[in-house]
């Protein structure tokens, strides 16, 4: 059993296609894949997702739709350098999406190749767009294109992502993340299309105008500071961040924070200083996950970067302090509470939670106690789905004939902890963890 409470994601790429690399990634410590559909379909990537279920059948899937991203479209390299003029579109840089000429005003600015390649228009046609080069670069072929000023209406959800959701079934996954989100009706729409529970990745303004209410609307959020730096000034991001992530804490939703945590790892052995230093104070912020992107899809040692990322999550764990946490106000979390702190006085060697929907251990993790939350349920989709919660190990119940799911709990977890062990068990009864015989709410020793 991992020490380690914050959870990691791997994202999953032509990193793992040698023999036997995805397995390897799996046994290095990684709780959930991310499949990135920005570059390919849910069928082109249902082999390897197979694989990694025949690996490790209690892997978490995360699969991440590509949204409304523009790219420019197939060319050959092209350099540009400050004061040149650039043209977007017919007789030029050809673009993928023809939306762009719509949503572009004169005098917007429009980043390419996440920011680092600034233009700003300076006469917009129904075809193209001319820009003059701020900052130059290298054009390549299906760079990402953001436009910080668009405020048209566009659909949250392209023609690509929703085949990729009416596609999903062959991946599975335990969660599904949305890009781009402006609004929580994005999410309403992706609900109405899909069963599983969606991520909100923040990368917008216009998301955080409205994070209270994203938040609440979503499963789990992810701070998707890759296009959130070109979205907003890159110079908020850390305080963006944990604003996001305090505003996820105060309600118990899972939230992950993502992009460039270990880049330089991409290519090199060790991460640089400012790379550790800020994974440990996403932890202090109170992330539950990080998430590794190229580090482990294109890098050179994707199981390298996973044992790094545990030894610094570890590592920094013991400096975390115990969250305020969700009103106890509701007596589900004044119970999460209670136990979270008599399991601390009590310095109990785990804190037991039988749990059906996962929802009970959730609401216990959000306390951030300090004691392991082991929790047992007899629903498989439910532990994949406890993977993202800080702190918490999942743990599939047998269900063995006649015991009810609390009883089986109790055997289960002496089997689990050394004998004499004290645990503090909570049952949620709201949570419709305990089947019978009635419906009391208890902390027991
Ligand atoms: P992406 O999302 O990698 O799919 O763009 C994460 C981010 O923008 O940080
Ligand atoms: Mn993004």
């Amino acid at each position: 059993m991992s020490a380690r409470r914050t959870k990691i994601i791997a994202t999953i790429g032509p990193a793992q296609d040698p023999e036997g690399a995805l397995e390897r990634l799996l046994d290095s410590g990684v709780d959930v894949l991310r499949v990135n559909l920005s570059h390919a379909s849910p069928r082109a990537q249902a082999a390897r997702v197979q694989r990694a279920r025949a690996h490790r059948p209690d892997i978490a899937i995360l699969a991440d739709l590509a949204g409304p991203k523009l790219r420019l479209g197939e060319l050959a390299d092209t350099q540009v350098k400050e004061g040149d003029t650039v043209v977007l579109g017919s007789g030029g840089v050809p673009v993928g999406d023809p939306s762009l000429f719509d949503r572009v005003r004169v005098g917007d600015p429009i980043f390419v190749a996440d920011g680092t390649i600034d233009l700003v228009s300076t006469e917009v046609r129904s075809d193209r767009v001319i820009c003059r080069v701020r900052v130059g670069g290298t054009l390549r072929s299906r760079k990402g294109i953001n436009l910080p000023n668009d405020a048209s209406s566009l659909p949250a959800l392209t023609d690509k992502d929703r085949a990729d959701l009416a596609d999903l079934d062959v991946l599975s996954p335990d969660f599904v993340a949305v890009s781009y989100v402006r609004h929580e009706r994005d999410l309403a729409e992706v609900r109405r299309l899909t069963p599983h529970p969606v991520v909100a990745k923040i990368e917008k303004q216009q998301a955080l105008e409205r994070l209270e209410a994203i938040v609440d609307a979503a499963d789990v959020i992810m701070v998707a500071r890759g296009d959130l730096g070109v979205e907003i000034p890159i110079e908020r991001v850390p305080a963006t961040q944990k604003r996001i992530i305090r505003v996820a804490n105060r309600v118990g939703r899972p939230v992950i924070t993502a992009t460039q945590m270990l880049v330089s790892m991409v290519s090199n052995s060790l991460p640089t200083r400012a790379e550790v230093t800020d994974v440990a104070n996403a932890v202090l912020d109170g992330t539950d996950l990080v998430m590794l992107s190229e580090e482990t899809a294109v890098g050179h040692d994707p199981v390298g970067v996973v044992q790094m990322m545990g030894r610094l999550l570890a590592e920094t764990e013991p400096l975390l302090q115990p969250h305020e946490g969700p009103p106890r106000s509701q007596p589900g979390n004044a119970l999460a509470y209670a136990a979270a702190t008599l399991a601390d006085d009590l310095d109990a060697a785990a804190i037991v939670v039988p749990t059906r929907t996962g929802i009970s251990a959730q609401r216990l993790a959000a306390f951030r106690p300090h004691r392991p939350i082991l929790a047992y349920s007899r629903d498989p989709q439910t532990t994949r789905r406890l993977r993202v919660v800080w702190g918490v190990t999942p743990i599939d119940l047998e269900v063995t004939r006649g015991l009810d799911p609390l009883h089986a709990t109790l055997e289960a977890a002496r089997r689990d902890l050394p004998s004499g062990a004290r645990v503090v068990l909570l049952d949620i009864a709201a949570d419709g963890a305990i089947g019978v015989p009635s419906l009391v709410n208890a902390i027991t020793l």
